[in-house]
């Protein structure tokens, strides 16, 4: 073995690796399990690449008792399941040219492991691995993982031209590992970003999702406006936006990297990150002193991303939560338990979109000028309340009254529309705190205050 340290491979890979050899073939682990497992990453889905022709494969796994699915055969991949595992085997190829800058026109299966090795985006996801033989690396992935680099295999612009997903893929890769863009890899990925437009819109949202996700996405947005600029035109008009006002220090672009950054690490929250501010550079106006205002920014920018969230193809669920939270990104309420119950009612109850809504403002708030800090204060109090008011138990919508209708009903009520409209009543009572939320006491406040 080469003395560049072991990985352990998962039992069920040993076998894959195992069955394929003692037929006569080569096999080896490839592609992100190595990179991750050589960081100590979290295991990572298996990929195993061999020389045998993939109905070989599935013949001699299929021998062998394991599962096998015919989950990409006209690109040689098929999926092996051990002991619960899916593990894919694919054939070493080398792609053909690329029709629609994604998909190669035609795949050539080849003979060496390097030739597989050669197809592949980055240094560090082009190494491949064997229990015994070791680290089979040929174009110094475990140099570039050392030193922190995403470096493109071969020539960067070709590789580009080939496939611009692959453009997009570093900047995600970056952003997950925090490594730097090699210069002549970002030279490229610069110089090739008009071609991102032929990708489809499913693989350009998967991809920008996980790079937002990522723990180092400030410099990954940082390094590549422009870039996601060809993708978002949306984003592109805030990069170098001014906002000159006694809040800011950053262009729209810079302060939106930095929100983005500071918020939680899940996708509603990312998203509308990325897009609270979207609304600026159409809503810009300058006064006569030089100072900028960005009136209605949130409801326009709410649109805005919510036609650009449509355009991506992204889940629908995503695409309403973050238009809901740009809209309302600077909605303060008083930090009072009334005005805090309140602002769950009108969010119809959504306890976790309010923590995100909150969550997004102390983000917001925290990257403005030094010293500004009326805004983050105000959040920061909202939240403690909020988790005041949820600790509590207090009702914030009508399912949680001690009585609904058919208790109005029991009690003499005539069934009708204004059922729905007393307990709203009711509701707003207890959140106000004139009636205690118990059955006895609503029933004795609704024949006193409420019309039949
Ligand atoms: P992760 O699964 O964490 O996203 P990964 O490296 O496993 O990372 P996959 O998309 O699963 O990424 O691809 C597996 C491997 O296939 C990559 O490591 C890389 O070697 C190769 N690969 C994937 N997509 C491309 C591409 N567009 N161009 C060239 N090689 C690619
Ligand atoms: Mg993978």
């Amino acid at each position: 073995m080469e003395a560049t340290g072991c990985i352990a491979i998962p039992p069920a890979g040993i076998r894959v690796i195992d069955l394929l050899e003692q037929a006569g073939f080569e096999a080896w682990c490839v592609g992100g399990f190595v990179r991750d497992a050589f960081r100590g990453a979290a295991v990572h889905d298996l990929d195993i690449a061999t020389n045998a022709p993939w109905r070989e494969s599935a013949r001699v796994l299929r021998d062998g008792a394991c599962s096998v699915h015919e989950t990409g055969t006209a690109f040689g991949t098929i999926t092996a399941v051990v002991d619960g595992n899916a593990i894919e085997v694919t054939t070493f190829r080398s792609d053909g040219t690329y029709r629609d800058a994604r998909h190669p026109d035609s795949v050539t299966f080849v003979e060496a492991i390097e030739d597989d090795l050669a197809r592949r985006d980055f240094t560090v996801n082009a190494m491949a691995y064997h229990p015994t033989r070791g680290l089979r690396d040929p174009f110094g992935g475990k140099r570039d993982l050392e030193a922190g680099l995403i470096r493109a295999v071969g020539e960067p612009e070709k590789r580009f031209r080939e496939d611009a997903l692959r453009i997009l893929r570093g900047i995600r890769f970056a952003s997950q590992l925090g490594f730097k863009i090699e210069d002549a890899t970002l030279q490229a990925m610069h110089a090739n970003a008009a071609s991102l437009r032929a990708i489809s819109a499913e693989r350009v949202f998967t991809e920008i999702d996980r790079m937002l996700m990522g723990d180092h996405v400030l410099q990954a947005l940082l390094a590549c406006p422009d870039v996601i600029g060809q993708v978002l035109p949306e984003i592109a008009a805030m990069n170098g936006c001014p906002q000159n006002t006694p809040y800011h220090i950053y262009d729209v672009y810079e302060h939106t990297a930095h929100v983005v950054a500071d918020s939680p690490a899940t996708p509603v929250s990312r998203w509308a990150a990325f897009f609270h501010d979207v609304g600026k550079p159409v809503c810009r106006y300058t006064d006569s002193s030089g100072r900028d205002h960005f009136k209605g920014h949130a409801s326009q920018g709410a649109e805005i991303a919510r036609d650009a969230l449509v355009r991506l193809k992204a889940p629908v669920h995503l695409r309403d939560d973050v238009f809901t939270l740009v809209r309302l990104h600077e909605w303060f309420v008083p930090a009072t338990e009334q005005a805090v119950l309140r602002a769950l009612n009108k969010l119809d109850g959504r306890v976790e979109l309010y923590r995100a809504l909150l969550a997004l403002q102390i983000a917001d708030s925290g990257a403005k000028a030094p010293g500004v800090t009326e805004r983050l204060e105000a959040a920061q109090r909202m939240s403690i309340v909020l988790e005041q008011v949820l600790g509590q138990d207090l009702p914030f919508t009508v399912k949680q009254l001690a009585v609904n209708g058919g208790d109005l009903l029991a009690a003499g009520w005539v069934p009708g529309p204004h059922l729905g409209s007393t307990l709203d009543e009711l509701l707003d009572a207890v959140m106000d705190g004139r009636v205690q939320n118990t059955r006895e006491a609503l029933l004795e406040y609704a024949s006193r205050h409420c019309s039949i």
